[in-house]
């Protein structure tokens, strides 16, 4: 389909983070990116999600590119690299720390394991404990050498959104997040800043991926509203599990690419499999992403999955 005259053009985006191989999981949400895009005329961004310097590795770089055109999962830009993104980065936090958004937080991870229950089954909910220091009790944890992590305060507001498959959702920014981070300890930006900056400056309208990142999209649209920047549709879709409650891993070979291939012989055999088990596909038969894109539109997202929440692989 050919988006209309006056239409924003539809973009979507696969953003893998090179820490490891696809499994059978990543698959089906780059497939659902791609279909949500591709329905509507549109095109997909590739970005590397490399913040993390330590656990991305280049291998990984390349073997999710090559396994991406293997399957058929094309893209139109990219692919984009977190780690060149810096500089936008830092602008952005400045702009929030100007408005004095931001304050250093000094709690190790021992500290945050002890002072927060995790909250509604989600995500512990940061206590709040350094946003009141005074000067002197900054000075004092500055001097003992600790590295200070910067959190957004969060107002107590609610942030609600219609998700594309998991219908409407709302947070209490205070009570369901707490103030989060922006800059980690180490250095390095925080996902959720960096997200929205990419986001935004990469024309992503369309961002698809799993439910286990649906609480974090109330932080998300938070911080484009503090920055002034366009909130993008969301669809969140279930999760593969392994089993009941167990989302696959790299323990479970079985799911990862390699063996998939060797498993269904083509990338259309995998394609065909993933498509039926999720419910994305009627059967199971082999097909290619061009092919499902003759039957897929974004209108049936709602009723398409049995469970938006998880999916059992087998
Ligand atoms: N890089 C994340 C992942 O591979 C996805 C983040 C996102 O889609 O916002 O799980």
């Amino acid at each position: 389909m050919v988006p209309q005259a006056g239409e924003t053009p539809v973009v979507g985006r696969f953003a893998p983070s090179p820490t490891g191989r696809m499994h059978a999981g990543n698959v089906f949400a780059a497939l659902v990116a791609w279909l949500v895009a591709k329905s509507r005329g549109g095109q997909v961004v590739l970005r590397v999600e490399d913040l993390d310097r330590e656990r991305s590795k280049p291998a990984f770089v390349d073997a999710v590119q090559r396994d991406f055109e293997r399957l058929g999962l094309t893209w139109d830009r990219g692919p984009y690299f977190q780690h060149d993104r810096d500089e936008a980065y830092r602008a952005a936090l400045e702009e929030l720390e100007r408005r004095g958004l931001v304050y250093p937080c000094y709690c190790t991870r021992a500290d945050l394991h002890a002072a927060s229950a995790p909250h509604r089954g989600e995500k512990p909910v940061y206590p709040g404990t350094c946003r009141s220091l005074t000067a002197d009790e900054r000075a004092g944890r500055e001097a003992s050498g600790r590295h200070a992590a910067l959190r957004l305060a969060v107002p107590s507001e609610t942030v609600a959104f219609r998700d594309l498959v998991q219908g409407d959702y709302a947070q209490d920014l205070a009570r369901d997040c707490g103030d989060f981070l922006v800059r980690r300890s180490d250095g390095a930006f925080a996902y959720q800043l960096a997200v929205v900056v990419d986001d935004a400056a990469q024309g992503v309208t369309s961002v698809v991926r799993g439910v286990d990142l649906l609480c974090s999209t109330p932080q998300q649209i938070h911080l484009q509203r503090l920055l002034g920047l366009p909130q993008p549709e969301y669809a969140h879709v279930p999760l593969v599990v392994a089993e009941r409650d167990r989302r696959l891993s790299k323990r479970d070979r079985d799911a990862a690419l390699d063996e998939l291939l060797a498993r269904f012989g083509t990338p259309e055999g995998v394609i065909g499999h993933i498509a039926g088990v999720t419910g994305l596909a009627p059967t199971c038969d082999p097909a290619t992403p061009e092919q499902l894109l003759a039957t897929f539109t974004v209108d049936a997202l709602p009723t398409l999955f049995a469970d938006p929440v998880q999916v059992a692989w087998r």
